[in-house]
């Protein structure tokens, strides 16, 4: 019991889909005194960041790096390639899909929103289909979510591109991958993405503050045309200074340092690495759940996610009520519902810096607080995650 103590021992349970946990390395990492960001250490700092974060995105272009959380990434994107009443592809995955196409109809942009039931990732046979019957080419992006963190769905990028080519359009490609890069195989220039979107406090373990555009060179060219206003977000004005190390304004400095950190991280540990640790929690996380007797949300296994798993509540229990009750006892946060989904699911965080025992024991905080709020379900859930993950860890040996 722990609602009413004056101090709670040990760590948070902090397992929603990002915010994620931050690793001591990477908070040592940004316990520095700020320096000037226009002198010859930031350069370096400058330099190393910009730079490492082409191995991440796997792309040979530039990275812009934003002092702001994704939602800035978002706008950038749209606002740097595109004109005032511009056509673009959307496809709804679920809340963030939802949230990017809302944002493209404020900034006057025209999207068009192919509907889905929020279980499943992106259909690239409807891309193509719509795609096919642009004959005259009025859509000038296709945008998609490569993990959709309200549903817990991913979009297949490369079958997107395939699909984009197959209808031989020349619309961009953008992809938000603010809950999947550095944590879900991603790569930016191989699938011919144009702009791709992320942000620092979901993979990259970081606090929240940091965004980023990653760019192609068809994306390059379609700034240099495009006319909307723009200037906090606006390429041209970054790419200059960023050639040197430099930021025109202001950069996130300290946040910068724990980039740098991390970035480290993910490759002495190995990309392909973290990207297997992922798929191996989901799949022990899934397997919880399907012990539970519970049904997961996403309803395609090639949709499912390794960055989390969102879990539908039995008829007549309410999710809300069940993380609440498992934040007062065990001290874990759990995602919430989001919109459509309110009440009726809750969401198993399993990204960034977590590894066998981390996410047993977010199973046991789950099951036992299903017990504790009365949700009919099934014992064994982390018996089966515990099965799995010692099998995977003997194979490994
Ligand atoms: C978290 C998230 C966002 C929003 O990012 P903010 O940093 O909260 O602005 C957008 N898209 C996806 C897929 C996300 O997971």
């Amino acid at each position: 019991m722990v609602s009413n103590a004056a101090r709670i021992a040990g760590r948070h349970f902090l397992q929603i889909p990002g915010p994620t946990p931050v690793p001591d390395r990477i908070l040592r990492a940004m316990d520095m005194p700020t320096i000037d960001h226009r002198g010859p250490e930031f350069q370096k700092l400058g330099r190393r960041v910009l730079d490492g974060m082409k191995s991440i995105f796997k792309c040979a272009g530039p990275v812009i790096i934003y002092p702001a959380s994704g939602t800035g990434a978002w706008e950038a994107a749209l606002v740097n390639v595109l004109n005032a009443g511009d056509k673009v592809l959307m496809f709804e995955t679920g809340h963030f899909a939802t949230l990017w196409k809302n944002m493209a109809l404020k900034l006057g942009l025209q999207p068009e929103f192919i509907a889905s039931d929020w279980r499943i990732g992106t259909d690239p046979a409807a891309i193509e289909a719509r795609l096919r019957a642009d004959k005259s080419h009025e859509i000038k992006a296709v945008c998609v979510v490569h993990n959709e963190t309200s549903t817990g769905c991913i979009t297949h990028v490369g079958e997107i591109r395939k699909a984009i080519d197959a209808a031989g359009h020349p619309a961009l490609l953008m992809v938000d991958t603010i809950s999947s890069l550095a944590s879900i195989d991603y790569r930016h220039d191989e699938w011919g993405v144009d702009v791709t979107v992320s942000g620092s406090q979901k993979g990259l373990m970081l606090p929240p503050g940091l965004s980023f555009n990653a760019l192609s060179e068809k994306a390059l060219a379609a700034a240099r045309a495009s006319t909307m206003p723009k200037l906090f977000w606006s390429w041209e004005e970054m790419l200059p200074h960023n050639k040197n190390g430099f930021f025109p304004y202001t950069p996130g400095t300290n946040l910068l340092y724990g980039l740098a950190e991390a970035i480290d991280m993910l490759h002495e540990e190995g990309l392909e690495n973290v990207f297997a640790r992922h798929d191996r929690h989901a799949e022990a996380t899934r397997r919880a759940v399907t012990a539970w007797g519970l049904e997961i949300l996403c309803r395609e296994p090639k949709y499912y996610s390794s960055s989390l798993t969102a879990v539908l509540m039995p008829e007549g229990q309410n999710a809300d009520d069940f993380r609440r009750i498992a934040l007062e006892k065990f001290d874990i946060s759990l995602g919430t519902g989001l919109t459509k989904l309110a009440g009726r699911v809750f969401r198993i965080g399993h990204l960034g810096d977590t590894n066998d025992l981390t996410i047993l024991g977010a199973l046991a905080g789950v099951e036992m607080g299903l017990g504790l709020a009365g949700v009919p379900h099934k014992k064994g859930g982390v018996q089966a995650a515990m099965d799995y993950l010692a099998a995977q860890a003997k194979k490994a040996a």
